[in-house]
């Protein structure tokens, strides 16, 4: 729910269509249902579907204060994956749980995948939420782009790095993912073809320890999920 659906306190009202559609076609929803609602940023809590039309849902509302689950401390820096597979990180690592996700240019990032209509503000959001309606969460990730290697690397990320440890995995890096730590992290995800020579050299030179997975080379949607599970 935004804050804008509740009304007068005890009901919700939603009439979004993608939010509607999403209700009746992978909730199969039907008036009497229970079920559970977060408010973006705010509490969780119960709501009893009342009506549903083509043009609204409402929901009588019991006590929405349960806290969202917890983030990880982790800022994400992911080399622009192909589209497809945008929506499928996004929706893991938003149900995992980070705080921030840089998109960042690197060689190996076709430059058509900036173009794409999957980096319109509103798709993007709509991966997020479904990342957070899965985790019973309600904030929001926070999203940049860095359309530019160098500007990210050189001025950006030192500062990042002042507050936060920062990892960077990479196939063949003679450290293995660290498990179990509990302090903040920037971590860095390669593009489908890996960073170039020069690109992992700029990385390290900026503070970032280079960690492996293990000799398997896992697709950039596994990768990023096995190495948030491993971290925390
Ligand atoms: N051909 C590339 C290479 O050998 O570097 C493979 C890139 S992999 C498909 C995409 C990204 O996922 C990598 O840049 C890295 O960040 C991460 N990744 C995948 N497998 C990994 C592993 N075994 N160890 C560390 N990082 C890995």
């Amino acid at each position: 729910l935004a804050p804008g659906d509740i009304e007068h306190g005890q009901q919700a009202c939603i009439r979004d269509p993608r939010r509607l559609r999403h209700l009746k076609e992978v909730h199969r929803a039907r008036i009497g249902d229970s079920m559970t609602l977060g408010v973006a940023g705010g509490g969780i809590g119960r709501g009893e579907l009342l009506a549903l039309d083509e043009e609204e849902a409402r929901f009588a509302l019991s006590t929405l204060n349960t806290p969202p689950p917890p983030p990880l401390p982790v800022h994400l820096v992911l080399a622009l994956p192909r589209p497809r597979m945008l929506a499928r990180s996004l929706e893991h690592v938003t149900a995992l749980g980070v705080k921030t996700i840089t998109l960042l240019h690197s060689r190996r990032v076709e430059k058509s995948y900036w173009q794409s209509p999957e980096l319109a503000p509103d798709k993007i959001n709509g991966h997020l939420v479904l990342g957070l309606e899965q985790a019973r969460d309600t904030v929001m990730p926070k999203v940049n782009l860095a359309k530019g290697f160098r500007p990210f690397v050189e001025d950006v990320l030192p500062g990042l790095l002042e507050t936060r440890r920062g990892l960077l995995a990479h196939p063949g890096m003679p450290q293995a993912c660290p498990r179990g730590i509990d302090e903040p992290v920037v971590l860095v995800v390669g593009p489908e073809g890996g960073f170039i020579p020069f690109e992992v050299e700029r990385l390290l030179e900026a503070g970032c320890e280079g960690i492996h997975l293990g000799p398997r080379i896992l697709r950039v949607e596994t990768a990023v999920t096995a190495l948030l599970a491993r971290l925390f």
